[in-house]
């Protein structure tokens, strides 16, 4: 028999594995069919690993690099069960400076949102219940007027996300029907959410006009039947096209479809309220100004540029919005208590503009002083000064992005971190690595052979975690 039989053999059992003090511990507070599964994976890896081991299989029993005892074993097994007993989804530190980042979730909630959200999953709310009639009530109406004195719309309806929102909106107002829309418009966005498939996907027929640089008046109006029941305006908020460039502004294109009474539905994709330019931000389009240049129905999601839960909104006129709401989908689409909590909660922040700068985080994010920065990585630079050595570490100026395809122009002056590992030290992708299986993990930026920190994102009741996290990744 060769080598590595015997010591498939040698392998201690399941049971024998559970009877070890380390693992034994774990079943006090984790739950037996979790302990039990480590047990099995851990076992089944050794196998493999015996198995794959060419120096086993050629007999050659004594230069084993794997550690076979039961006690190394066991605690393996407990490593991995207090893995598979912590969450699956968790709070992590985003380094990246990447403010809205949709793998990591877009963006953190303002401190209200997260107490409203708190407050009404915890108990029975008035959620459909009117408080005043005391009898059933709607969802929407905690929204509705706020989102009404925000754009200046007649009405509003929220929904799942933007994506849902565009999508309910042309298969109300235009199944098999055509939508006229611009080949400049027909953009993707992250991944599976392209401007041609939904509107087919909405049961409407798409009419392109224009070419992709240049798209005039006139080829909305020589596209315009007896069939066309919308016009489609995308604001490509995730590219930008420079030279020889036109589009039909709202006005004007509103101006044309009233001529032919038809609506003009406007994706604007990132929801923003407040002027960007103001902030040292690129122009971008706000949900007022689309109402007031005359589109007819404005959608937008709500985790973007708006800060908060993850969300579509439509606003617009009030007859196109109460046949969305009587669409059968409109309830396939709705949202429920947590995001309207916590959406009534970040729409009030923006009654007053100073507070939604400060109490919203992408706001936050994006207009936080150099000066702060520049604190928070020198900060960030005297915490990681003992771990890597002084010579190892840099601050430099660098830029961050907004990200979510939102204002993809923009650069945003910051400070970056740069860490470049000496030899003596674990590997860059080694050291990324365990800072992602970290408790709270980090995410963050690579530059070929160092590591980048972003203190954008990264809050100042962070810094600390941030230093013991890499700490730990050092051990
Ligand atoms: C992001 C975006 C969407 C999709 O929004 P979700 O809320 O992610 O579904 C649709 N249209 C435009 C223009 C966007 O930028």
């Amino acid at each position: 028999m060769p080598d590595y039989q015997v010591l498939l053999k040698d392998l201690p059992s399941v049971d024998r594995l559970l009877q070890e003090p380390l693992v034994k511990e774990k079943l006090h507070y984790i739950p037996r069919r979790i302990v039990l599964e480590a047990a099995r994976e851990t076992l089944e890896d050794y196998r493999v690993r015996i198995m794959q081991d060419s120096d086993l299989v050629h007999d050659k029993l004594s230069s084993t690099r794997i550690d076979l005892s039961t006690s190394a074993l066991s605690e393996e097994v407990a490593l991995l069960a207090e893995n598979k007993a912590g969450f699956s989804l968790k709070a992590l530190i985003n380094a990246t400076g990447v403010v809205i980042h949709t793998n990591l979730g877009r963006v953190p909630l303002a401190g209200s949102a997260v107490r409203a959200l708190s407050s009404v999953s915890g108990s029975y709310s008035n959620l459909e219940f009117s408080l005043d009639s005391g009898e059933r009530g709607s969802r929407q109406a905690h929204l509705e007027k706020l989102l009404c004195d925000l754009s200046g719309a007649e009405a509003a309806v929220v929904l799942n996300n933007n994506a849902a929102a565009v999508f309910l909106a042309l298969n109300t107002i235009a199944f098999n029907r055509e939508v006229v829309v611009s080949r400049g418009q027909l953009v993707e966005i992250g991944g599976s959410f392209r401007i041609p498939e939904i509107i087919t996907a909405g049961g409407a027929r798409l009419v392109e006009v224009g070419t992709t640089n240049k798209t005039h008046l006139s080829d909305y109006d020589a596209a315009v039947n007896d069939n066309t029941a919308a016009f489609l305006k995308v604001h490509t908020s995730n590219y930008h096209m420079i030279g020889f460039t036109s589009e039909v502004g709202t006005g004007e294109l509103s101006t044309l479809a009233s001529k032919y009474e038809i609506p003009l539905i406007e994706d604007l994709g990132s929801g923003v309220f407040l002027d960007t330019s103001k902030y040292n931000l690129p122009p971008e389009p706000r949900v007022t100004d689309s109402i007031k240049a005359g589109a007819d129905l404005v959608t937008f999601s709500g985790d973007k540029m708006l800060g908060g839960p993850q969300a579509g909104i439509i606003v617009g006129r009030e007859d196109l919005i109460s046949q969305i709401r009587k669409n059968q989908l409109a309830r396939v689409l709705r949202v429920d208590k947590l995001t309207v909590a916590a959406m009534e909660a970040t729409l009030r922040l923006y009654l007053d503009e100073t507070v939604a700068l400060k109490e919203i985080p992408v706001w936050n994010m994006l207009t936080v002083p150099k000066v702060t920065l520049r604190k928070r990585a020198s900060q960030l630079e005297g915490g990681l000064v003992p771990l890597f050595g002084r010579d190892n570490i840099k601050v430099v100026e660098g830029v961050s992005k907004v990200g979510g395809g939102a204002l993809p122009s923009a650069e945003l002056p910051t400070y970056l971190v740069v860490v470049k590992p000496s030899s003596a030290h674990p590997s860059v992708s080694d050291l990324t690595r365990k800072m992602r299986q970290g408790e709270p993990p980090v995410i963050l930026r690579l530059r070929h052979d160092s590591l980048v920190f972003d203190p954008r994102t990264v809050g100042d009741n962070q810094l600390e975690a941030l230093t013991g996290a890499v700490k730990k990744a050092l051990e």
